[in-house]
């Protein structure tokens, strides 16, 4: 098994099925985050080979070798990885990638989205926006995104 600091320059992180919370906000920043809400324990071995293991169980993290996290919230978990791992440096990645399947999001088609989002938000994003091929979501900026980046920012990353 490639050891922490191997599967560090990666950065590619696979949460336990109790980081929900957490999983998505490794995707608001950026970062290739596998997630289910349950997992076979030989799933999360396989998984876990080129992925940085988080979890909250004490047993599992000793047994693949990941990352322990203590806090039950998450501004807390967030530091704690922030002090643990290099998270600081990638703002250029934030709102990269769909928060509900972790799929890179790709510019939008502007004939498209303009028939799918509200008129406004196509008037003032035109050329901002993106979208799941997954989900079929499309994601632009506004006023939940400048609440995201403002708690990231409080957060220091
Ligand atoms: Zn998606």
């Amino acid at each position: 098994m490639a050891n922490i600091s191997e599967r560090l320059r990666g950065m590619k992180f696979l949460l336990d099925s109790m980081l929900g919370r957490l999983a998505k906000w490794l995707r608001i920043m950026g970062y290739d985050t596998y997630y289910q809400s349950k997992y076979k324990l030989d799933e999360l071995y396989e998984l876990s080979q080129d992925r940085i293991f988080i979890t909250k169980n004490k047993a599992l993290s000793a047994k693949l070798k990941g990352i322990l996290l203590i806090s039950n919230n998450i501004e807390g978990q967030l530091k704690e990885l922030k002090q643990k791992l290099d998270l600081t440096q990638k703002s250029d990645i934030w709102f990269s990638r769909c928060i509900i399947c972790n799929t890179k999001l790709r510019k939008a088609n502007p004939h498209w989205a303009q028939e799918s989002v509200p008129e406004y938000v196509y008037i003032e994003n035109k050329n901002q926006i993106k979208f799941c091929p997954v989900c079929k979501k499309f994601y632009w900026p506004g006023t939940h995104r400048q609440n995201m980046i403002r708690k990231l920012k409080d957060l220091d990353f």
